[in-house]
């Protein structure tokens, strides 16, 4: 007799396995998650260093080319000193030039101090570049690693989904489409195991659900251990199963 439970918990555990696969083929593995966020890490240092290089060569840039401008307009102001007719002339010009020669003094100091941020984040990002080094080659060696592990993941990946389909043409239409109603509504995991958790006396024993703890009738027991039948928890609506009973 057809019992579509056994079914389904096949198909539950390959969906599964091909969860976890398709998760070991395009995500990082365990045994590199930790170098790869080290790696990850002084990349991003790195990277701040080499933004804040550009950000001090741009600021020093802009002062330089100000200080070139505000030089251009104390020539023009020295060549007008012999066009001056008064004294009240003369002193309003001295009076411009000390002007431009303070902002000239405040952009050198600004581009040099842009300078020495300039080349302390070189520093700092030199040192970081050759301790990165060591850790690059870990990585690098660990990528290689990983790509060599990939064919074998593949091959599981494509033997799964082969399983999954022939286990689907096995399920009658309205099982899987109940059974896939399931899956959907609770991300993947459509099942939940029936535990005992009281025995009363000899003969009467209580079932609840191993998710939501809520009681499971005997009679719905019957209908799984006898029949194999899909039946649902009364609360949390998912598939009921018996672990010794299924497979
Ligand atoms: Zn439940």
């Amino acid at each position: 007799m057809e019992r579509p439970l056994d079914s389904v918990i096949d198909l539950q555990r390959a969906l599964t396995d091909l969860g976890h696969a398709n998760e070991r083929l395009h995500g990082i593995p365990d045994w590199m998650q930790e170098l790869h966020e080290e790696h990850s890490a002084r990349k991003t240092e790195m990277e701040v260093l080499e933004a804040s290089i550009d950000e001090a060569v741009a600021e020093r840039r802009t002062a330089e080319a100000e200080v070139q401008d505000s030089q251009e307009k104390l020539k023009n102001y020295q060549e007008q000193i012999s066009a001056v007719r008064n004294q009240r002339e003369y002193g309003a010009l001295l009076q411009e030039m000390d002007t431009i020669k303070d902002a000239i003094r405040a952009l050198e100091e600004r581009a040099l101090a842009a300078l020495e941020r300039q080349e302390e984040a070189q520093t700092a990002l030199l040192e970081l570049q050759e301790s990165f080094k060591e850790i690059d080659g870990r990585y690098q060696a660990e990528l290689v690693k990983w790509e060599a592990e990939k064919p074998s993941v593949a091959k599981q990946v494509e033997a799964l989904e082969a399983r999954i389909s022939v286990l689907r043409e096995r399920l009658p239409p309205a099982s899987l489409s109940l059974f896939e109603r399931t899956l959907e509504r609770f991300g993947g995991a459509a099942l939940a195991e029936v535990r005992i958790i009281e025995r009363v006396g000899k003969a009467q024993q209580i079932w609840s659900c191993g998710i939501c703890n809520y009681r499971v009738r005997p009679q719905s027991v019957v209908e799984i251990t006898n029949n194999g039948s899909i039946v649902f928890c009364d609360s949390c609506k998912r598939i009921l199963y018996i672990e010794n009973v299924a497979g």
